[in-house]
């Protein structure tokens, strides 16, 4: 294999993401996957609006609107309250040709850009290839890799570790991951029940805020996600205990007779951000580099923008266009996002939820009218939640 190429460690949505970008600038990619097929894994479902302009240029906006659900609104609604506030992301068209967030399950998306990948040419994808391991010079990286016929090295000009919250390269090049685990674990529970016929003006995305046990009812084509917070002192015998699963549903919505239930996983739930995103010729991305909550979809869309940013920085110094100081900008400007950005906005979207205190309650419905009553604060919000305001953020730091 000729190793002037580009490596990139894991085929989820941000290293073929990463992969996508750089087959289309014309730089060759080796892609290294440890499954021996893409995972189809239940995770992210919401893909926001700047992360459906990223990915038309591939063709993958359109089949992520055709294959999952327009979502222009979201809500966050009391239980017994009904809908607290109502938010359109209509009202930034004039900053996104894509006004709304896209409800699909993101393996659709690894199959859409490895179709794509395979359609070009170019790429390598090696499946059931886990990296182990790397060693770099001042001419290249070498990465070491797991595949069936034992270990074998693989030589590149730089290395993306995009292979997960567990990544080997940031093990690797011996970066903290800094932050913590909440004790909670979120359960999500899918069902072909249709909350809308009970709740008729529910929008596709419905985060519910309540002291005893929040909740989210997300509609993706066919199904309902429910996601509650587990006690942490529950086992898991007990979280999924049939009749425990079917009391949280009932909590979420009485209604006559039982639940069926498609899928239920269990998350541990972390926030953390890795020290450094680079170390020489390797860097991370995605959740090699970033964990959060769900609570906002900014995990998967916050590492598709890391991919994006970084493989934009690549091209530049591939090409001659940029001196390879500009690769510096990679974490100057995706590590302050991450850490102040996603990780703080997460946060307060977990305390606003389960809020216990009659004053936190108040706080968070008196913010909520504050920002709904105001359009330059609605506008300021929709970009916040849009990850419109993060990308912004970024692109204004330039050293
Ligand atoms: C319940 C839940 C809901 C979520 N909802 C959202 C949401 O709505 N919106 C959102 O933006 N985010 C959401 N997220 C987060 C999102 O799922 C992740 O941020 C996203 O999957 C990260 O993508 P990635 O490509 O960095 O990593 P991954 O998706 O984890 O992909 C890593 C890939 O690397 C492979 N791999 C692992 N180890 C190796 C190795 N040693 N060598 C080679 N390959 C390897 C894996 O098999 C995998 O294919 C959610 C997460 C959870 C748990």
């Amino acid at each position: 294999m000729n190793g002037d190429r580009i490596l990139i460690a894991g085929a989820g949505p941000v290293g073929l993401s990463a992969a996508a970008y750089l087959t289309r600038a014309g730089i060759p990619v080796t892609i290294f996957e440890a499954e021996a097929q893409l995972p189809e894994n239940l995770r992210a479902s919401t893909f926001h609006p700047p992360t459906l302009d990223m990915l038309a240029p591939y063709g993958a906006t359109k089949s992520l609107i055709d294959q999952g659900l327009v979502a222009p609104k979201f809500q966050f609604r009391g239980r017994d309250e009904g809908c607290l506030a109502e938010f359109d992301f209509s009202l930034l068209r004039d900053e996104t040709a894509h006004p709304f967030r896209v409800q699909c399950e993101q393996f659709k998306l690894n199959h859409l850009l490895h179709a794509w990948l395979l359609a070009q040419g170019g790429a390598e994808i090696h499946f059931n290839h886990a990296i182990t391991g790397l060693r770099q010079d001042d001419d290249g990286v070498t990465a070491e890799v797991m595949t069936p016929d034992g270990e074998e090295s693989f030589d590149g000009r730089w290395l993306i570790g995009a292979e997960g919250a567990n990544s080997v390269v940031r093990q690797a090049l011996d970066i903290p991951f800094e932050g913590f685990t909440w004790d909670e674990r979120f359960l999500v529970v899918s069902t072909p029940f249709d909350f809308a016929t009970a709740m008729p003006d529910l929008t596709h995305v419905n985060y519910f805020a309540d002291p005893a046990q929040w909740f989210f009812l997300l509609k993706v084509p066919g199904l309902w996600r429910t996601m509650f917070p587990t006690k942490a002192s529950e086992t898991e015998a007990e979280i999924f205990d049939p009749d425990r699963i079917e009391a949280r549903m009932q909590w979420a919505h009485a209604k006559p007779g039982t639940y069926e239930h498609c899928h239920t996983t269990l998350y541990r739930v972390h926030q953390r951000v890795a020290k450094h995103y680079r170390r020489g010729r390797a860097f991370i991305a995605g959740d090699a580099a970033h964990i959060n909550n769900p609570l906002g979809g900014m995990g998967m869309n916050g590492g598709i923008h890391d991919a994006f940013n970084l493989a934009e920085k690549l091209t530049a110094v591939w090409h001659g266009e940029r001196p390879e100081s500009h690769l510096a900008l990679y974490e100057a400007q995706r590590h302050p996002i991450a850490l102040d950005y996603v990780n703080t906005h997460t946060i307060r979207n977990k305390q606003n939820l389960e809020a216990s205190t009659p004053e936190g309650q108040r706080a968070f419905r008196d913010f909520l009218a504050e920002v709904s009553a105001d359009p330059n604060k609605t506008r300021d919000y929709l970009r916040r939640t849009a990850m419109i305001a993060s990308l912004a953020e970024a692109a204004r730091i330039t050293a």
